[in-house]
């Protein structure tokens, strides 16, 4: 009895925040875990990233062994097998370009691979003529029985740029959880997802000023939630005073411009992430109804004069 109790109390003395940055999926990663002891909580942190690390090499389109990449070299020529994580993502994925109408679809990558935003080149309007019916969503064929995905037009590429660091941010936070972690925070790039509380006080979670990348527009108080942002500002160059971003509308093959930043919170990391480029997509109008619309999603949403934009949900 009185050995346990010694324990118990050496353990809580020991407990502490353990905080870890990391560059992976070219953008920043931040893994932030309360743990009871020095080895967990490295443990903790190893483990998060590594699972980040893990998924890069699974799904980014700048490694040329990743499984999206071997996707898009053979699933437009003959029915490709893929593996049951991939399977899943992308079935998650067709899911949400139904839901936001094509807003959201991975195969914008049939003309998104042409863009450079570091080197500011882009494809020129007939390149985009000529690929842009390889954009579509109804293109992708998934074969449950057989695990395999199939694209009906040869020229068709995805990306997953709109969705995996979700995905990423949900399976660290499961891992975490597994590992018996009750309180912790994850980000990667602008997808932020919370487990617990900061231990009596609510985590605070910013939205970023789309034009100030050192001034938040909007601070939120948060718990056992996640939030997705998705902006104009995160990848682009300029030419001629138009801003050329990353975030590309399936039907134009071109950025879109009625809004300047999105955040969706909502429990999955996962669609928070590609909810957060659909409404950007789809404009503040259609984007905000269609939020409206879901239980347990909400968003804030700034517009193209700088104007927030909150949906029903947090209007009380
Ligand atoms: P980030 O966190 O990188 O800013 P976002 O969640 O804002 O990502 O999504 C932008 C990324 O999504 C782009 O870099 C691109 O890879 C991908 N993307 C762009 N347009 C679309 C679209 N219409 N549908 C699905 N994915 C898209
Ligand atoms: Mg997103």
């Amino acid at each position: 009895m009185c050995l346990c109790l010694f324990t118990l109390a050496l353990g809580s003395a020991e407990a502490k925040w353990h905080k870890q940055n990391a560059t992976i999926m070219g953008t920043n990663i931040y893994v932030e875990v309360w743990a009871e002891n020095e080895t967990q909580g490295q443990l903790a942190l190893k483990t998060a990233l590594a699972e980040m690390e893990r998924i890069n090499q699974l799904m980014s389109p700048y490694i040329s062994s990743s499984e999206l990449s071997l996707i898009n070299e053979q699933a437009g020529k003959t029915p490709f097998v893929i593996s049951d994580e991939m399977f899943e993502l992308l079935d998650k994925a067709v899911k949400i370009s139904e839901l936001t109408k094509g807003a959201f679809d991975i195969t914008f990558a049939s003309v998104g691979y042409l863009y450079n935003y570091k080197e500011g080149q882009r494809p020129d309007d007939e390149t985009i003529d000529s690929l842009l019916n390889a954009i579509d969503y109804k293109h992708i064929q998934l074969n449950d029985k057989e695990r395999t995905v199939y694209f009906l037009n040869d020229k068709v590429k995805i990306d997953l740029g709109g969705i995996a660091k979700g995905h990423a941010v949900d399976n660290a936070i499961s891992l975490l959880e597994r590992m018996g972690i009750l309180n912790a925070l994850v980000t990667a790039g602008g997808d932020t997802r919370l487990l617990g509380d900061r231990r009596g006080k609510p985590w605070i979670v910013g939205i970023r000023d789309p034009r100030n990348r050192d001034k938040q527009a909007v601070l939120l108080p948060m718990q056992d939630s996640a939030m997705s942002t998705s902006g104009d500002y995160e990848r682009y160059f300029e030419e001629d005073g138009q801003r050329y971003h990353h975030i590309l509308s399936p039907k134009t093959g071109k950025s879109t411009y009625d809004v300047q930043s999105v955040s969706i919170i909502g429990p999955s990391s996962t669609f928070n992430d590609a909810l957060s480029t659909a409404v950007f997509v789809m404009g503040l109008r259609e984007g905000l109804g269609l939020i409206n619309r879901i239980d347990n999603y909400d968003a804030v949403v700034m517009d193209n004069k700088r104007k927030m934009h909150y949906s029903t949900g947090l209007q009380q």
